[in-house]
């Protein structure tokens, strides 16, 4: 039996990998735009090697891809028909490769684009969106829940309410789009000193920033909050100019998001660092979101000081012809070459 999320971070950190939406529209799977996982019921291989790559590169956590598999979204494809079947299949799918390495399934709601501060009537819509789709994967059966790309703390309590009336346990995150405060106006770390005195056990921030620009603001969060702290940047470079990858602009001040952000992408070592300066911050829960690569996954892992399945196959440029030790002559005199 593997350890429950409890364990694990009583033990160290937990690696999680997200990102599934974004690499399987990559891959030809899912349309952008609309970016609802219909993969999960049209092409259900494409999902489970997505989730053994994430595996073996060292995830412990395999997040059921439910992200935008509510009423809402599935309403704009015309597929509100499927909603069962895409929210089960894709915990099904999840187990199934979470047994193959002993990892922890996870359950998935983000926001849902119905909620309105201003209009309670939505509270009762976004509720009833979260019950029938964690329903259906309590009932199918995941370890814990992600309550994730949050843009209003009020929505994110809504999950957590849902989630902790299964008896869950809840990881919930915000999605830091704006400077400094939610949607909702409350800085990013009362945000989750509030989540956690409501009885979330992980509380933190995923998506839109690059590891530089989110790891102040995580900073905050881990100094404010005694629970749990997740971090799960997109690999990109933002910066001050452009702090979310919404906000990063091409050479020609196009906007690149979402299907232009390739020329920005950290690469592996960037989140190998990324990942020794989380823990050193002290954060219990290092990910990664939108744009990850099973590359990336393991390039942490292995900063962590963890061998994993995929470890078999890193670099070993000793081994290289042009790079090794004992070059031959011949190929020393290729490298120059190269340079054309
Ligand atoms: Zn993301």
């Amino acid at each position: 039996m593997s350890a429950s999320l409890a364990e694990r971070l009583r033990a160290g950190i937990v690696l999680g990998a997200e990102g599934y939406v974004f690499e399987l529209e990559r891959r030809g799977y899912i349309k952008a735009g609309p970016f609802v996982p219909e993969v999960v019921l049209d092409f259900p291989g494409a999902v489970r090697e997505l989730h053994r790559e994430f595996l073996r590169a060292g995830a412990e956590v395999m997040v059921a891809l439910t992200y935008y598999a509510h009423r809402e979204k599935l309403r704009d494809v015309g597929r509100e028909g499927d909603l069962e079947a895409m929210n089960r299949q894709a915990v099904r799918i999840a187990r199934e490769v979470a047994r193959e390495g002993g990892a922890l399934v996870a359950g998935n709601v983000c926001n849902t684009w119905a909620y309105d501060p201003e209009d309670p009537a939505t509270r009762d819509i976004v509720r009833d969106m979260y019950a029938e789709q964690l329903s259906w994967a309590a009932e199918e059966g995941v370890d814990f829940v992600i309550s994730e790309t949050n843009d209003y703390l009020g929505e994110a309590l809504i999950a957590l309410e849902v989630i902790q009336g299964l008896g869950l346990p809840a990881m919930v995150t915000m999605a830091p789009t704006q400077p400094h405060l939610t949607r909702d106006g409350y800085e990013y770390a009362d945000a989750c000193r509030i989540l956690a005195a409501e009885g979330a056990q992980i509380v933190g921030l995923n998506c839109d920033r690059g590891p530089r620009t989110m790891v102040p603001l995580i900073a905050r969060i881990r100094e404010t909050v005694e629970c749990a702290v997740a971090i799960q940047p997109v690999p990109y470079r933002t910066d001050a100019i452009g702090p979310t990858m919404e906000t990063l602009l091409s050479p020609k001040g196009e906007r690149a998001f979402p299907v232009g952000l390739d020329p920005f992408t950290c690469t592996r070592f960037d989140m190998a660092q990324f990942a020794l300066q989380a823990r050193e911050l002290g954060v219990d829960y290092i990910g990664i979101c939108c744009g990850a690569g099973p590359h990336h996954v393991r390039a942490m892992a292995e900063a962590l000081g963890r061998e994993v399945p995929a470890s078999r196959y890193s670099p070993s440029m000793g081994l290289h012809p042009m790079f090794r030790a004992d070059v031959s002559d011949r190929d020393a005199a290729f490298l120059p070459s190269w340079t054309a």
